[in-house]
């Protein structure tokens, strides 16, 4: 057995508007009246999906869902999945093939990493963001693979910065591979009226695949697969985590979808949101550290576990809670703070936030 690191359960966190900056529910929606109401409703009817989707456990409200999600991302089809980790597993390990090649970019998330792990493909992990080392890579290697396919997140969880997309797109239509995009981060926070950092924009849908979680932004629990028709069929009859794990629970699909049309609706707090990053991002920059409003995620790097620790407690001491990210999250000696922004935060709280961050790296450094 390996030692064991001092990471335990157990803080339990505030709401956004009494202090918490680390949770990824960046609109605010898990407590909002509408999607608790949805999810309430379902509830009284029953809870869990009681069997496989491909068994009993398929229900109308998880092809709602689906259909809403088509609609939001543009998409022909979808499949709803019981978290955003079976959808990267799923995906990953079904579609790819011992022939094939998975392109990774090296800051991908676990759940991405597990899927490779668990695909017969062999991976070929590239420099974080950098197109033209993928490039190279796909020039060198492409021709030996039947599929290739290159796999990112839109916004990454520990960085908050965005994909290259359009390069990407470039990329994978010059080298015949399929994008496969995590917007996890993404969806409810970045492109037109939340739609993710890629979505309707999408051509080609024969060669891209999107997912992501219904747990950040959608503010419930369950996680989904934009693609082609052809593909989702695929998915249904061979991706392992769906067909073997049980279906999404009705109450989190029904909150779900109730977030889905509030932001098709633009009924979310996705304005409010962007104004949010913005100021935030400002105060931060005004504090002296690095920051853009690319995402709702600010890594504040520490260097040290320990630093990171005290830092996070003397925050939390003045009622911020805020995440000391630390190995094996992130690469040994690039802990950092990890600031997320919600809709709910008022703007005297960011303020304080960047000023108090500012005052106590200082110290402690
Ligand atoms: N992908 C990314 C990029 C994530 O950050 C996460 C959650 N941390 C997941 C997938 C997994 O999503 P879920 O929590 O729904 O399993």
């Amino acid at each position: 057995m390996r030692p064991v690191r001092k990471n335990a359960c157990g803080t339990t966190v505030p709401m956004p508007e009494t202090g918490d900056f680390m949770s990824n529910d960046y609109l605010g929606l898990r407590s909002h009246e509408r999607v608790c109401e949805a999810a309430a409703k379902a509830a009284r009817h029953a809870v869990g999906a009681g069997g496989s989707r491909l068994m009993s456990g398929d229900h109308p409200v998880h092809g709602q869902l689906e259909d809403a999600l088509c609609e939001l991302k543009g998409s022909p089809a979808a499949l709803v999945v019981p978290s955003g980790y079976h959808a990267n597993v799923s995906v990953l390990s079904s579609l790819t093939d011992k022939d094939d090649l998975i392109f990774s970019d090296s800051l991908n998330h676990a759940s991405i990493i597990d899927g490779c792990r668990l695909s017969r493909a062999k991976s070929v992990v590239f420099a974080h963001n950098e197109v033209s080392e993928l490039s190279r890579l796909l020039a060198e290697h492409r021709a030996r693979a039947d599929c290739a396919f290159v796999v990112v997140e839109g916004v990454y969880s520990m960085e908050g910065d965005l994909a290259p997309v359009e390069d990407l797109v470039r990329a994978c239509r010059e080298y015949d591979s399929v994008l496969t995009l995590d917007d996890a981060h993404g969806t409810g926070v970045c492109g037109k009226d939340g739609r993710g950092t890629l979505g309707p924009q999408v051509e080609d849908w024969e060669n891209t695949v999107l997912l992501g979680t219904l747990s950040k932004a959608i503010g419930s629990q369950g996680g989904y697969i934009c693609c082609s028709e052809q593909t989702r069929d695929y998915l249904v009859n061979f991706a392992r985590p769906h067909i073997f794990s049980t279906g999404l629970a009705l109450p989190a699909a029904a909150g779900a979808l109730e977030a889905v049309k509030m932001l098709l609706e633009g009924a979310a707090p996705f304005e409010k949101l962007r104004r949010n990053v913005e100021m935030f991002a400002k105060h931060l920059l005004d504090n002296g550290f690095n920051a853009d409003a690319a995402s709702a995620i600010f890594p504040v790097i520490l260097e040290k576990e320990n630093t990171a620790l005290r830092v996070a407690s003397a925050l939390r001491t003045r009622g911020f809670y805020v995440g000391a990210v630390r190995p094996p999250a992130v690469p040994e000696g690039l802990s950092r703070l990890r600031i997320t922004v919600s809709a709910k935060h008022e703007r005297q709280q960011l303020v304080s936030l960047a000023e108090l961050v500012g005052r106590e790296v200082t110290a402690w450094r």
